[in-house]
Formats: structure tokens, C-alpha cells, sequence
């Protein structure tokens, strides 16, 4: 039997990845050590973290106005790095709300930052929406503008780019990066933790206008400190080098398989095929506008909700692994990201299909 595993994070990672890591495990590059254990500034891994580097510059199209950071602390770290960075005295960070994790990255940068709450969902009659990004009426001062470009609790996700006169725009993109097409010209900072479309958790991916680098912020923690990490290649103190070795893998996956535009394709087709079903199915519903419906995390209700045990009991025994909603909002959640196959969601539309029949 397949298993295929929905989990929203850490979640799968490319087959191919996996069995390439398991091979080199305990003898990379001919040197008969793990590449854990070596140093990070030795050359087959300075080499490793330049080749990196370059190759999420082409799958992304960054261009040298722009630093790539491989950081600690994934998402949350960014959380409290952002506000250090950024903070500028008299001004307010905005922070746009969409849903859980936009929630969480306002009150971890009022630890440190004066901060406006932008709140622009447009939910009516149950169904979540977000106001179109061009009729966002965004304050003329900012220290900067943040979003979340892809809510992965609530399955909303933003397709358009705001734009600010004066402040930067930076976006917390943990759960969609490297997952479709987007201008990194349109962002001064984008971030993402690893864990659910590139490698291992803990690693932070930072791309951040080099111009946002002189700002001086507040007093930060020298692993935090986006300036110093970007004179020093990421390597003021050790970097998770395995978990920065998977990713540097799972870049050179994308590139072989035709890059980003190959997965936002593949992406929406699975998209298209899942929530197709569910809404042709009366015993499934999601409650997104189509406008903003997430491509990587999509969650549903079962119209019985008494039904919830036994589907994700079943859909267990099935080898559809991890379909249980976050806590927070109860129901089911299937996270498709980059590495699911096709194969997976349709393993999962036949199940589902299964279990309303026999439920009916
Ligand atoms: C998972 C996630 C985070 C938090 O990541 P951690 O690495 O657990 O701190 C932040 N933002 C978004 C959008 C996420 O999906």
C-alpha cells in the first residue's frame, strides 16, 4: 500500500531527496564522513551553501539587489527578527490579518515594536474572504507593511501583491514558497521556515532587499541580525548545515523538474482536482472564496461532524496520513504541497468518495 502523507509541517519531502540523503548519509562526496559532520567552513561545504544560494536565485529570479539568508529559528524566529531588523522609532509596522499565523507574527513583533492592526478579512454568511489587495487602504506611514501570502491553518491564501509608496512590503511565505510563479521584485522581504515546501524544520530562509540592511533596528541577537548574517554568508555562528544540505537538495530536485513553473502547474492541477470533488460532493464542504483558496493547504468539513472519528481513522488504514484539521479550527486539512504527487490526491479523492458512499 501507498502512504501518502498530508501533513502541513513538517511535512513530506521529495522521494527522490530522501533516498539521495539516505545514500550519502554516512559518506558524502567520496569523504567518508556525513556532511553533518564537517565543518561549515570547510570548502566541500562552503561549496555547498554557494551552490545553494545560486540555484534558489534561478528557481526564484533574485536578483543582486537582493541578500539570501539561511537562518535559525524557522518561522517564529522571523516573527521577533522582522520587528528587530525593521523598527524604526515613530513609526508603525502594519501587519495585515488573514488568519492564524498573520495573528501570531502581530503579537510577537508588539514585544518589540510599535504596531497597527490591519484587519482585512471579509468574511459573509461563513464563507472567509479577503478584501482584493487593490482595495486595501494601507496607512502612508509605515516602518513597513507584513502579510502572509499563505495561511496554512485557514487555507487562504493571497495571490496579489500590495504595494506601499514609501514602506517595504515583507511576507511570510513558510508554507508557499517555491510552490508558483511570484515577482520577488514586488516584496523587500520575504521568509519562509523550511518545513513544509523545502527541507527540514528549524532552518529560515530570509531574501531581503540589501538597501533594508542599513537600517540599524533595535539591539538583536547576533544570530537574528540580518546585516551581520549577510556579511558573514549566514555563517556568523554554525548553521544547521544538514538541514541547509536537504534543502540545497530539494532546490537541485525543483531545477530537475523543470522549476518553479513545472510545480505551479502540477500544484494547480492537484488544487483543482481536490477541491473540484469537494465541491461537487454534498458531504464535503470548504468555506473559502475561490478568490483566495489556498494551493498547498486545503481543509474541509464533513457535513456530520460525528463522522470526523471514523474518517480519520480509516483514512489512516488507508495510508492517507495526517488528515486531522489544526486544533484551532477542528475539521480536516489536507496539506499538498511541492513533493505530493498527483497520485496522492487522487488516492485521497477516492477515499473520500468511499467513505461518502458508505456514510450516506
Ligand atoms: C509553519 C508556519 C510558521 C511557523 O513556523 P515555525 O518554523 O514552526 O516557527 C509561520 N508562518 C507560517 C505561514 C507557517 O505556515
Amino acid at each position: 500500500m501507498s502512504v501518502y502523507n498530508f501533513c502541513a509541517g513538517p511535512a513530506m519531502l521529495p522521494p527522490e531527496v530522501m533516498k539521495k540523503a539516505q545514500k550519502e548519509f554516512i559518506d558524502w562526496q567520496n569523504l567518508g564522513v556525513s556532511v553533518m559532520e564537517i565543518s561549515h567552513r570547510s570548502e566541500p561545504f562552503l561549496e555547498l551553501a554557494h551552490k545553494s544560494e545560486e540555484s534558489l536565485r534561478r528557481l526564484m529570479n533574485i536578483s543582486n539587489d537582493y541578500a539570501i539568508l539561511f537562518m535559525h529559528g524557522g518561522g517564529r524566529g522571523q516573527f521577533s527578527a522582522v520587528p528587530l531588523n525593521l523598527h524604526q522609532e515613530g513609526k508603525q509596522a502594519v501587519y495585515c490579518q488573514t488568519g492564524t499565523w498573520s495573528f501570531s507574527a502581530l503579537d510577537e513583533a508588539n514585544k518589540f515594536t510599535q504596531t497597527q492592526k490591519f484587519n482585512i478579512r471579509n468574511d459573509q454568511n461563513s464563507v472567509a474572504s479577503v478584501i482584493p489587495v487593490d482595495q486595501w487602504q494601507l496607512p502612508e506611514e509605515a516602518s513597513y507593511i507584513h502579510y502572509c501570502t499563505n495561511e496554512t491553518v485557514d487555507g487562504i491564501e493571497l495571490f496579489d501583491v500590495p504595494k506601499h509608496a514609501s514602506a517595504p512590503i515583507v511576507a511570510d511565505m513558510s508554507s508557499n514558497i517555491l510552490s508558483r510563479e511570484i515577482d520577488v521584485n514586488k516584496f523587500d522581504l520575504i521568509y519562509a521556515g523550511a518545513q513544509k515546501n523545502i527541507g527540514p524544520s528549524g532552518l529560515a530562509i530570509v531574501i531581503v532587499k540589501k538597501d533594508l540592511l542599513s537600517r540599524p533596528g533595535l539591539a538583536k541577537p547576533g544570530i537574528f541580525d540580518y546585516a551581520l548574517e549577510s556579511k558573514q554568508q549566514s555563517m556568523f555562528n554554525t548553521p544547521p548545515t544538514f538541514a541547509w544540505y536537504l534543502a540545497a537538495e530539494v532546490f537541485a530536485w525543483l531545477e530537475a523538474n523543470g522549476g518553479v513553473a513545472a510545480m505551479e502547474a502540477h500544484n494547480r492541477d492537484k488544487a483543482a482536482l481536490l477541491y473540484d470533488f469537494i465541491d461537487n460532493n454534498d458531504f464535503y464542504q470548504n468555506n473559502i472564496d475561490t478568490s483566495c483558496r489556498s494551493l498547498m493547504n486545503v481543509p474541509f468539513l464533513l457535513k456530520d461532524e460525528s463522522l470526523n472519528k471514523a474518517f480519520l481513522t480509516q483514512s489512516q488504514n488507508a495510508g492517507l496520513l495526517a488528515l486531522e484539521g489544526h486544533r484551532s479550527v477542528g475539521g480536516m486539512r489536507a496539506s499538498i504541497y511541492n513533493a505530493m504527487p498527483k497520485a496522492g490526491v487522487e488516492a485521497l479523492v477516492d477515499f473520500m468518495f468511499k467513505f461518502s458512499k458508505e456514510h450516506k
